[in-house]
């Protein structure tokens, strides 16, 4: 799960992360009391959304920028009414982009140095890893390509924790001393225990600034949380933001199914992820694209199998649909029930192939056989892929 910048702030603020204080807007004239009420000349305007990149974006109304800076309410209000409903597409949005329903004013810092902090986990080292730059305010993937030795990594003992001489070290490479050293070292290290205390598995601030006063605070926030932690954190579960998230994993999520969309056209409806993995793999090596990751799991009930049957049918993309069961704890026959009360509610207008194999296959094969669906039967997961791509195609 992600959240907005203005909502890192407050976590920010709760851990004594210093960042310029932000006021979230939904409209313009939200965003003209919001400048109004923080005061000065010296503002800045971010659009809200669950993507980076936003300063070097452009709206699909041809406005240019996510990012930018106000001199006076009014034309804090004008500039939210040019973002607030508009498409902002970034580098990392993709074509579609995401549409903007808020933006977020605070005064403005004055830079002298752009640096780039983040914490991740570490799967390689299986540990929390912090990772700094002196190279922030740009695209980190490119800096990590063209000028790898300006990436710093420090890796921090999961059960030690962050230690002293850890923090200094950081505060070296990245050419802080006196009382910047220290001001980094504090917000490290209040960083790392919001990062430990709200299960995070990724906080990115770039750009981390000096402020030519020689105060360190962070400008901008990127946060990820370890989705199976979520249960821990009802506080940030509240802060989830439903418009900023693909619809089909929303629902797919209502119903404890574990879904991702893609961008092909052959749907698949799979039990067990290493099976879902082998399937779309499959599906690739006989020409065509998978339209999704899905994986019903072990015990889906017939209810979960008739939403994952229409989530799949509710994109637009979709053009096949290969169900692929291997039944262990799942019965065929309760897939085929979920697929049958799924296609009488639906229209079901593409080709579908399944093929089931395992604890009772013969009955889940009865019950397609005897309803008056067009199905293709196939007996093996290769020819389960061959039938799906061949029946696209000639669709
Ligand atoms: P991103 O493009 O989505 O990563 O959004 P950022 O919040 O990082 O803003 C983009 C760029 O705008 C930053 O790299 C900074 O150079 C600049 N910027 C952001 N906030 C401020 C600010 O308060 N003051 C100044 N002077 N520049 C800012
Ligand atoms: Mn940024």
């Amino acid at each position: 799960m992600n959240i907005h910048e203005y909502q890192a702030k407050e976590l920010f603020e709760k851990f004594g992360v210093p960042s310029p204080k932000g006021i979230v807007a939904g409209t313009a004239e939200e965003a003209e009391a919001a400048a109004k009420a923080i005061g000065g000349d010296d503002l800045v305007i971010k659009a809200q959304v669950h993507a980076g990149g936003r300063g070097k974006g452009t709206f699909k109304n041809g406005f240019k920028g996510g990012v930018h800076f106000p001199k006076t309410p009014a034309e804090a209000g004008e500039l939210a009414s040019q973002m607030i409903g508009q498409t902002l597409v970034t580098h990392q949005t993709g074509e579609a982009g995401r549409l903007v329903n808020k933006v977020m004013i605070a005064e403005s810092a004055d830079i002298e140095r752009e640096l780039y902090l983040a914490i991740l986990m570490d799967r390689g080292s299986a540990s929390p890893v912090i990772v700094a730059s002196t190279e922030g305010g740009m695209d980190i993937e490119e800096v990590a390509e063209k000028t790898p030795e300006k990436i710093i990594r420090q890796f921090v003992h999961p059960l030690a924790g962050l230690q002293p001489y850890e923090l200094r070290k950081l505060a070296a490479a990245l050419e802080l001393a006196g009382d910047q050293a220290k001001q980094f070292a504090k917000l490290v290290k209040n960083l790392f225990k919001l990062f430990i205390a709200c299960d995070c598995d990724m906080v990115e601030i770039n750009p981390l600034v000096v402020t030519p006063a020689g105060d360190v605070l962070a400008l901008d926030a990127k946060f990820g949380f370890d989705d199976n932690a979520l249960y821990r954190h009802p506080e940030i579960v509240e802060m989830r933001d439903t418009t900023e998230e693909d619809p089909r994993e929303v629902e797919a999520s209502k119903f404890d199914l574990n879904y991702i969309g893609l961008d092909g056209n052959i749907a698949c409806l799979v039990n067990g992820a290493g099976l879902a993995m082998a399937t779309m793999d499959i599906i690739k090596h006989c020409g065509g694209e998978p339209a999704n990751f899905l994986d019903v799991g072990g015990g889906a009930t017939k209810e979960q199998v008739s939403a994952a049957f229409k989530i799949i049918l509710s994109d637009p993309n979709v053009e096949g649909i290969l169900v692929n069961i291997f039944g262990g704890i799942m019965q065929c026959d309760i897939i085929a029930e979920g697929i049958l009360a799924a296609a009488a509610e639906l229209e079901l207008t593409i080709p579908l192939v399944v093929r089931l194999e395992g604890t009772n296959v013969a009955l889940g094969k009865k019950l397609i056989e005897e309803s008056d669906l067009a199905v293709i039967s196939a007996d093996n997961l290769n020819d389960a892929a061959q039938k799906i791509v061949e029946a696209v195609k000639t669709a």
